[in-house]
């Protein structure tokens, strides 16, 4: 077992770290306070290769490991979880799934140019009736000779209104028996005749970033853009979901981090009864909680890269890396407005947008709710991971890193 990070991960975590902290930290509180992405998060991300950390060079990526991906996350939600989101929905829940899924042209057509960053990706699944419940998806994609035709709305999107493709996930089955199969996957160029999109204004965090919806009215969807094959939407979504609840899980740690960091840093500020609170031993239980969930966070999402790395299954490690991770991300954030009093409750310190924005987190990709079911399920043997047609492809270093 070796715990030591690489040189290359040490590498790419002080340039996100660096990016995040000394490009993204000065704004974040304005962007956050006008509800509005600023327009050089997305370019510069990819300028820098951060949208295509862990993909083969050859698909237009990095060659990095998973490893990396997540080191990449908790660097970026230690800033804001606008930025961590953008990995959920652009690297996690949609490229990751065209490197899993797609054939070997999709990958050189679709995937390299997300990878590179020239296209921006998002994830739709959701509706309004179909959260949880992802069977109850009521979007439709009829057969058409050469195309299928899209019909339906998708809501709760990340960058909805700043991506040029969609993985969207819609019936393609009204009479399949088990509604789960009815189901199939598309990567959607939202510049389609047909394809309207908005921005979801007055959510509780994330408000630095892009949430919103897409509407798609008879789109012809060319066959060729069909991710896997008919039937197989529900199963592309989950591993999607592997992939994106890894990204929350290592975000959620970098919450956990920050909030640590600002409460250790005021606990030494302030002063009360002649003492700085740090020497107050309910303050430092705090603290110590804090340490604890970070320690704790960060090897359960390592041990998911790992897994990633390796090939192996890890929907149940994900699933529990991301459940620990958000909650205790949660609780931390709150525990830090605690210590810093009265100022902890109001945007002069950024402990309440961790607060805000850590809520999100325990809402999606699997409510905590649905991880808890999930981890119950394994353990009573009542669930277990049947192998799957196309797996995540294990990490391989000269693969990766081949042009
Ligand atoms: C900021 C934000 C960004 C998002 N981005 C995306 C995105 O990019 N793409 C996308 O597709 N979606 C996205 N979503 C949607 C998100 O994935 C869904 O909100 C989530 O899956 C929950 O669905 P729901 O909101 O419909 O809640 P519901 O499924 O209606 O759940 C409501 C409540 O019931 C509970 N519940 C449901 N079923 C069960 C059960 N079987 N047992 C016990 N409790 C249950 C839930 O845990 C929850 O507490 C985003 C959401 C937010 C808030």
């Amino acid at each position: 077992m070796d715990f030591a990070l690489s040189e290359e991960h040490r590498m790419v975590q002080q340039m996100v770290r660096d990016f995040a902290q000394k490009e993204v930290a000065p704004i974040i509180k304005e962007q956050d306070r006008k509800q509005e992405m600023a327009a050089f998060i997305l370019p510069r991300m990819g300028e820098l290769g951060i949208l295509g950390v862990c993909f083969p060079m050859r698909y237009g990526g990095q060659g990095m490991d998973y490893i990396a991906l997540g080191l990449v996350c908790e660097e970026l939600e230690a800033v804001d979880s606008s930025l961590r989101v953008v990995m959920s929905v652009h690297v996690g829940l949609n490229s990751m799934g065209l490197l899993q899924w797609g054939t070997e042209e999709q990958k050189q057509r679709l995937l390299a140019p997300q990878a590179r960053g020239e296209k921006v990706a998002c994830f739709g699944l959701t509706e309004s009736g179909a959260g949880s419940d992802v069977a109850a998806i009521a979007s439709t994609a009829r057969w058409d000779g050469d195309v299928y035709i899209l019909n339906g709305e998708k809501m709760w999107i990340s960058l909805a209104t700043k991506a040029h493709h969609a993985l969207v996930v819609a019936r393609t089955n009204l009479k399949a028996a088990d509604p789960h199969e009815g189901l199939s996957a598309f990567l959607v160029d939202l510049s389609l005749p047909g394809v309207t999109t908005g921005d979801i204004h007055g959510k509780l965090g994330v408000r630095a970033g892009s949430t919103g919806w897409l509407a798609f009215q008879d789109v012809r969807v060319p066959v060729e853009n069909r991710i896997g094959e008919e039937g197989e939407g529900f199963k592309i979504a989950m591993s999607c979901l592997d992939n994106g609840r890894y990204t929350v899980g290592a975000g959620a740690v970098g919450l956990i981090r920050a909030s640590l960091e600002a409460s250790v840093r005021y606990a030494h500020e302030r002063k009360a009864f002649g003492r700085e609170i740090g020497k107050f031993q309910l303050i430092q239980q705090k603290i110590a909680r804090m340490v604890q969930s970070y320690e704790a966070g960060r090897l359960l999402y390592l041990r998911a890269g790992w897994m990633k790395n390796q090939g192996l299954r890890n929907t149940r490690e994900t699933s529990l890396a991301k459940w620990f991770a958000t909650d205790a991300s949660f609780e931390a954030a709150s525990e830090a407005i605690q210590v810093h009093g009265a100022y902890g409750y109001s945007d002069e310190y950024e402990v309440e947008r961790y607060l805000r924005n850590s809520k999100g987190a325990i809402i999606y990709e699997g409510t905590s709710e649905i991880h808890q079911l999930m981890q119950a399920g394994y353990a009573l043997g009542y669930r277990e991971d049947a192998p799957l047609r196309c797996e995540l492809p294990a990490y391989d270093a000269e693969f990766w890193q081949a042009e």
